[in-house]
């Protein structure tokens, strides 16, 4: 499988780092981890077409991870320029639901697909919730950020995957990265800025070492968490790669 990171940063806005968007493929299927405010535009940077994306997944609900959604949705309206003829399915949080009919409130059904054309998938809030999303083996837990807050491991041929979304330090991330090849995880805090529900290097390195995952990937940087001091995971005792994400970056699993 194939990741690309389509946004490296957060709500912060930046020219450097795009808003939460991750893209992974596998077999053509293309499955968006998040999809902050300027993700679409970063997918056709990759030659792909909306129609391309095969499947979406939302951590939470904050601005930075579901904006790009309104004209993602609004687009299917136009089938002069939009060819999409199987359906997209989305997976969230039981909550999804709630937040989508109050989006189509807010734009008079204007980010309503044509009938057949989304597939909203509720997710269960309950620790390794097991199920299939296209050629991926997937399982998702509740985090430590919002109530609906959800990270994922994708599974594809004996390689895995996990997806932390937002979130603070939690015992149920740690569970769902056990052995995984790759942690792709938030970095909102330094040494010197601490927020709740969000974490640091220091942590990040508590998290990867006591999984046993093979690589992390360092995402979601605000300036002032993006120069990451590497000595904080040699102190931990994590000696595996650690890569710092940057917008288009790609990863080979
Ligand atoms: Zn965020
Ligand atoms: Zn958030």
């Amino acid at each position: 499988m194939k990741l690309t990171i389509l946004g490296s940063g957060t709500g912060w806005i930046r020219l450097d780092r795009n808003a939460p968007g991750h893209l992974l493929e596998a077999e053509d299927f293309c499955l968006l981890l998040d999809c902050g405010a300027g993700v679409i535009k970063q997918i056709l940077k990759l030659g792909k077409k909306l129609e391309d994306i095969s499947a979406i997944f939302i951590s939470h609900f904050h601005p930075d991870h579901v904006s790009d959604l309104i004209p993602f949705f609004f687009a299917t309206r136009y089938n002069l320029g939009y060819k999409r003829i199987l359906p997209i399915n989305l997976y969230s949080a039981e909550d999804f639901s709630i937040f989508f009919e109050l989006l189509k409130r807010a734009f008079n059904n204007w980010v309503e697909p044509p009938e057949g054309l989304l597939i909203i998938n509720t997710l269960p809030k309950k620790k390794s919730h097991s199920f299939f999303i296209g050629p991926f083996r997937a399982f998702t837990s509740p985090v430590k950020h919002n109530p609906e807050s959800l990270a994922i491991r994708l599974e594809y041929k004996n390689k895995s995957l996990v997806y932390s979304g937002d979130t603070g330090y939690c015992e149920e991330l740690i569970e769902l990265s056990k052995c995984a090849d790759l942690l792709l995880i938030e970095c909102s805090n330094s040494e010197e800025v601490y927020v709740e529900h969000h974490l640091s290097p220091q942590d990040i390195a508590d998290i990867a070492k006591k999984a046993k995952v093979k690589r992390v990937v360092l995402t979601h940087f605000y300036p002032h968490s993006e120069k990451v001091n590497l000595e904080s995971f040699k102190k931990k005792g994590f000696l595996g790669e650690i890569i710092l994400a940057k917008d288009l970056m790609e990863i080979n699993l």
